[in-house]
């Protein structure tokens, strides 16, 4: 690449989040090590080439995924008997998971899965992709799965049962055991998403933290996801998905020899992969550590601690729930509305991540809180306050009561594409940018507020049509 080809890269680079500094407390994740970044890079660099394709041809990125599921078992408490894979992130970690229960038992015609309400949303892309039945139990009043409710959801056409450690939204740890030990007596697997919290509970633990059993001490645990570009701190592209013996892992594989090429033999989804994210994922594990982790675990924690009792200070917010881990969801009173709170930190430079209301709970920010972020606390906190203050200055976003009325009557089904550019237009998300693009709004506290009154179905119908306006190709002039 000539340095013009690179120079451009950075200037098409500066729209986006940053990715370090501990300020952007969603979709990136902060070690604070320049080191730690730096060897993740080169490793991802060094092996961007190679294929996992085949171990037979790579036999250092089988080495390397061998060594990295091996250090996760240790982790989490596995036997001796486990079995696990490298994947390309959570959602293919858990996209797996759901297969892979619903293949190992071919006897069931139509498979069902029983999830608690705060279950990710890669559950319901697994359900999606796979056609197995989600049975969402609704939580309780303290947001973590209702393990008797879950329990009685079982039934005859159930392969698996889901756990998260701890939930995105709200960052509880689910009653893990009571669920395992449900599922074991109707002989279903259960699986704990522990794709975020996965790298940071067990070191917790280990620092004295009261930390409640959900790893495969856990009997009935049969399978757990972890994704290492969370708070493994690697880089994307990254995650791991283990199960508690070779058995039930089999029906994960995939082989074709149904056809005149070589014969095709997967672990994952992907085929040709990049060894480069195993590479980079490979190397900051070892150059972390468990004393590295731990170190890490301690200042995140002292982070989220000192943010909570920051939050306290602040009338109008509270937290949804006392986080579990590294994950913190914020409710403000009616003084301020949540998605004016997110613009306004957003324009002191700090990412915090709206949430939508979500059966008759309110709207909400969450955030992903990095070791990095500990060195700014106060920061973030003062520029919190201040944010608190502005929005309720200026007030709580509020939809017209006709546009409420509107857009509940609308069935997301049966609008055309006309319709949906004439309610993008109208939603202010997508503008025009005066040069025949599309424009992307500043401020997202009207827009958040519009899709907050939309059903679910809308919500995503919406998007979807918003994400396909802007996947269009820049056709050379
Ligand atoms: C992030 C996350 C996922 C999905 O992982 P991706 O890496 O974004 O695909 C699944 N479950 C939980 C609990 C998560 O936090």
């Amino acid at each position: 690449m000539t340095p013009d080809v690179l120079s451009r890269l950075a200037a098409l680079q500066e729209a986006d989040l940053p990715v370090l500094g501990g300020r952007t407390l969603a979709y990136v994740y902060d070690s604070g090590l320049a080191e730690v970044d730096e060897i993740g890079r080169a490793a991802v660099a060094a092996y961007a080439g190679s294929n996992g394709l085949d171990p037979t041809a790579f036999p250092s990125l089988l080495a390397m995924e061998n060594d990295l599921v091996g250090f996760a078992a240790s982790l989490l408490d596995a036997p001796d008997t486990v079995a696990g894979a490298v994947t390309s992130g959570g959602t293919e970690s858990v996209l797996l998971a759901v297969q892979t229960a619903r293949d190992a038992r071919p006897d069931v015609e139509r498979p069902r899965m029983v999830l608690p309400a705060t279950a990710h949303a890669a559950f319901h892309k697994a359900a999606h992709y796979f056609r197995v039945e989600p049975v969402i139990v609704p939580v309780g009043s303290d947001f973590r799965a209702d393990a008797g409710a879950m329990a009685a959801a079982i039934d005859d056409r159930t392969v698996l049962v889901v756990a998260s450690a701890p939930s995105y939204a709200h960052g509880v740890v689910d009653p893990v055991a009571e669920i395992a030990a449900a599922a074991a007596a109707r002989g279903v697997r259960c699986h704990v998403d522990a794709c975020i919290g996965g790298w940071v509970l067990p070191y917790a633990a280990r620092l004295g933290r009261d930390v409640p059993a959900w790893t495969f001490s856990v009997e009935g645990v049969t399978s757990i996801s972890v994704d290492l570009h969370k708070y493994g701190y690697a880089p994307k592209g990254a995650s791991l998905l283990l199960h508690r013996s070779p058995d039930l892992r089999r029906p994960q594989y995939f082989a074709s020899a149904a056809w005149p090429g070589y014969t095709m033999l997967n672990s994952t989804m992907q085929s040709t992969k990049s060894g480069g994210p195993l590479a980079g994922a490979w190397a900051v594990v070892q150059q972390l550590g468990h004393e590295g982790y731990e170190r890490l675990t301690l200042d995140v924690l002292a982070a989220v601690d000192r943010i909570v009792a920051g939050i306290a200070e602040i009338p109008a917010l509270s937290v949804v729930a006392a986080p579990d881990s590294t994950l913190i969801a914020l409710a403000c009173d009616r003084s301020c509305d949540p998605f004016t709170v997110c613009d306004e930190m957003a324009s002191s430079g700090w990412f915090v991540q709206p949430q939508m209301s979500f059966a008759g709970h309110p709207a909400t920010i969450h955030l992903s809180v990095s070791a990095a972020t500990l060195a700014g606390v106060d920061d973030f906190l003062a520029s919190l306050g201040a944010a608190v203050r502005q929005a309720q200055a200026t007030g709580p976003v509020t939809v017209d009561p006709g546009v409420v009325a509107f857009i509940e009557a609308l069935d997301p089904a049966a609008l055309t594409d006309t319709d949906f550019d004439g309610l993008l237009a109208a939603s202010g998300l997508v503008g025009d940018d005066g040069d025949g693009g599309l424009a992307l709004p500043d401020r997202m506290a009207d827009v958040n507020a519009l899709l907050d009154v939309a059903a679910p179905a809308m919500r995503e119908a919406l998007l979807i049509a918003f994400l396909d306006r802007l996947q269009r190709p820049t056709r050379p002039s």
